[in-house]
């Protein structure tokens, strides 16, 4: 589909009289104008532009097409051209009778390039049980309007800072509150002394808050796991992802009895970092993990146990669920597990927001 076919002729027709010798001279037609069926006289026309404006034809314009993608950015800007007799021609030109005007379109083109420092965030901009972290910068070339990357080379390497302590580790307990199971997987941590955090379904929250009260006053931190586990979020509009968080974090809060999540998890994985970009602005850290045993597809207790010890390390994030199914395995799990990991030395910490 190509606009830049599009084309106006306008073409100025003059029926020039001609009067030779002595013959008598016949009286010339008025000098006219023609745009496809209209015709408009000539009289008083002195240059393109006016020849233009007198037969309301435009120049029109190209786009910018972004440079990876090529799709169109913003407004057309991008001049198009007046031909005379097939010449290029300045509109101010002065135009001769019998001329033929074309316009053509305005060419596409590539927006320009720009090459910038830009920011790295540390632990990849995720929580984690680190300290002293600090970003690093990398050099990009990228379209200078619609930030499109085309190449990159490092900087300064980001520092993912040290372990908070020696060996420390972080729980995270998703898809509750659950009546049958929360309970249980609070009992468990309680008799460990160990801090976890759970990811609340803002729905759930609503129906059992008492479980969420006790989540909080038994000193675990609360992760806003969206109203209806909401696996889709990431493809919604910003505003529809704003207001998704917005309306969970309330119910949430509402149900703690006055105690805000600090942390949010994309249901399902689904990140996006336009997802994980407006998290930060409610001031929600996006919360990801590293170990995930896939305790809610029940493999049995002996499979999740040994899979979180063996794939975990200090400053690990294990992903485990006190809802959403039956849970009967990963409660057993977490109480066999938290033994060995305190075998282990590990220590059991909240990522830091
Ligand atoms: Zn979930």
């Amino acid at each position: 589909l190509s606009r830049r076919a599009a084309t106006l002729v306008v073409s100025w027709a003059l029926l020039a009289a001609c009067s030779t010798g002595g013959a008598p001279v016949v009286a010339a037609p008025q000098p006219s104008l023609s745009v496809g069926a209209k015709t408009v006289p000539s009289a008083g026309v002195g240059t393109v532009a006016e020849a233009l404006r007198l037969a309301g034809v435009e120049i029109p314009t190209g786009r910018v097409l972004s440079v990876r993608t090529h799709r169109a950015l913003g407004p057309d800007t991008r001049p198009g051209r007046v031909l005379v007799d097939g010449q290029p021609t300045l509109p101010a030109a002065p135009i001769a009778p019998g001329a033929v005007i074309t316009v053509e379109r305005g060419g596409d083109e590539t927006e320009p390039l720009e090459t910038v420092t830009v920011p790295v965030p540390a632990n990849k901009g995720i929580a984690s049980l680190r300290v002293g972290s600090h970003p690093g910068t990398i050099r990009v070339t990228r379209g200078a309007i619609s930030h499109e990357l085309l190449s990159s080379a490092p900087v300064k390497a980001a520092f993912d800072g040290t372990l908070i302590s020696s060996r420390p580790i972080a729980l995270t307990f998703d898809d509750g509150p659950s009546p049958k199971y929360t309970g249980q997987i609070l009992d468990v941590l309680a008799r460990a002394h160990v801090h976890a955090t759970f990811c609340i379904i803002a729905r759930q929250a609503a129906q059992y808050p008492a479980l969420v009260r006790r989540i909080v006053v038994e000193g675990h931190k609360l992760c806003n796991h969206t109203f209806d586990h909401d696996e889709h979020l990431a493809r919604k509009s910003p505003a529809q992802i704003r207001a998704a968080l917005i309306k969970a974090q309330e119910v949430i809060s509402e149900a703690s009895g006055g105690v805000a999540p600090t942390f949010f998890r994309a249901p399902g994985g689904n990140w996006s970092p336009q997802l994980e970009q407006i998290a930060r602005s409610l001031h929600l850290t996006p919360l990801k993990w590293n170990v995930d045993p896939d305790d809610w597809k029940r493999p049995g207790v002996a499979r999740i146990q040994s899979r979180v010890v063996a794939t975990s390390h200090p400053g690990s994030i294990v992903l485990l669920h006190d809802g959403g199914g039956n849970r009967d395995q990963t409660v057993v799990a977490t109480r066999y597990f938290l033994a060995k990991f305190q075998s282990l030395k590990y220590s059991f910490w909240v990522p830091r927001t």
